[in-house]
């Protein structure tokens, strides 16, 4: 029972961080059980045990946090623990709920047991957030009636539910938010194993001809994140049909992915253009996020929630308190001649 799933992702793309490409969201291809999920093994085995302890005690299950880049599945994950608790899910997000009473009306509309999923939770105001505080702990809103010396506070009950928080980035929480939840989970950039996987079964889904090396050859150049994969999916199933019989081969893959400029790692027009900034203007770094998000014309969050984590993994960036370097690894990739001292302890330019 999920209500809201489809219709409250309109407030969803509403924030700066959605990119144009999320509009191709596509309720069908999101998995509904914890079985069906793939990959983040030790988030599911945790959680596998909580619902059961849950369910058991028959009580709501404790209040969690998911974090980790876009993409990842944290609202797929938060609808899958609604079903497998066989509770309703409200989902809203940080930036739409402007108002203290906003949050206080979606809070007594909840049932027993339900879940309030809350994505990017770190935009919360903090006069919303101090509601947030006493409705998580103690199931209660704390109501002032009235103004000045005559002004007083009501408690009122909330019935026992579940919020789940999804974030980017649980630095920007405030410590008395972050504390008050009983689970925290963080997910990971899926393996290029585990994203081939999720290509072959949304093809499957979708009725989409895709061979076992096409769908590999799509899951290495979805840098670990499985919204890319389905995107690229159904871009390679345009190229497929126009260009080939229908089906989804390597060849049909390596056509889509260089006429959308992703390169044999994954990386886009903005990850190069971020290298080669770094490199040319900057000497390899290191160079302050604000910085190069000017230089490049792009929003620095942009940069460090979507495009930082995977150029990171590979080895391609490092951050080091001074800001960002560019690593030996990423001059090779882009057939560049590496600075012979090592580039992290080259002197800033400015
Ligand atoms: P986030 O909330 O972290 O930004 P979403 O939950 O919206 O990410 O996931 C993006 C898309 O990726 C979903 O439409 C879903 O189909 C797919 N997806 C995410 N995680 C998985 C997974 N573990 N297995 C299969 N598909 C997944």
């Amino acid at each position: 029972m999920i209500e809201g799933f489809e219709t409250d992702f309109e407030n969803r793309i509403s924030a700066p961080e959605y990119q144009p490409g999320d509009l191709d969201f596509d309720p069908s291809l999101r998995p509904k059980t914890l079985e069906e999920y793939v990959g983040q093994e030790k988030a599911k085995e945790n959680l596998t045990v909580y619902i059961e302890a849950a369910r058991q005690r028959k009580e709501s299950l404790d209040h969690v946090l998911l974090y980790g880049p876009p993409g990842l599945g944290k609202t797929t994950l938060a609808a899958i623990i609604a079903n497998e608790m066989n509770v309703n899910i409200r989902i809203t997000s940080g930036p739409a709920i402007e108002k203290p009473g906003d949050l206080a009306a979606l809070l007594t509309n909840l049932s027993p047991g339900d879940i309030l999923f809350i994505d990017e939770i770190h935009r919360l105001s903090r006069s919303v957030e101090e509601v947030l505080y006493p409705a998580m702990e103690d199931y209660a809103l704390d109501i002032i009636i009235g103004k000045g010396p005559s002004a007083r506070s009501i408690r009122i009950d909330l019935p026992h539910f579940t919020l789940i928080g999804a974030t980017t980035r649980a630095g920007q929480l405030t410590a008395p938010l972050r504390d008050r939840f009983g689970v925290i989970l963080r997910l990971e950039l899926y393996t290029p194993e585990e994203l081939a996987r999720i290509v072959t079964r949304s093809a499957k889904i979708l009725e989409i001809p895709c061979s076992e090396e096409g769908a590999a050859a799509l899951a290495c150049r979805s840098r670990g994140t499985p919204r890319i994969a389905n995107r690229l999916l159904k871009r390679a199933r345009d190229f497929a049909q126009v260009m080939g019989d229908g089906t989804i081969t390597p060849a049909i893959a390596d056509t889509a992915l260089s006429r959308m400029e992703i390169d044999e790692l994954g990386l886009d027009a903005t990850d190069r253009r971020m290298l080669h900034a770094i490199i040319e203007h900057y000497r390899g770094g290191p160079v302050g996020l604000e910085t190069l998000a000017a230089n490049i014309g792009e929003e620095a969050v942009t940069l460090e929630d979507v495009y930082e984590p995977y150029l990171m993994q590979i080895g391609f960036l490092s951050r080091t308190p001074r800001g960002r370097c560019v690593t030996q690894s990423a001059y090779r990739h882009l057939g560049i001649e590496p600075p012979a001292a090592e580039t992290s302890e080259q002197p800033p330019l400015y």
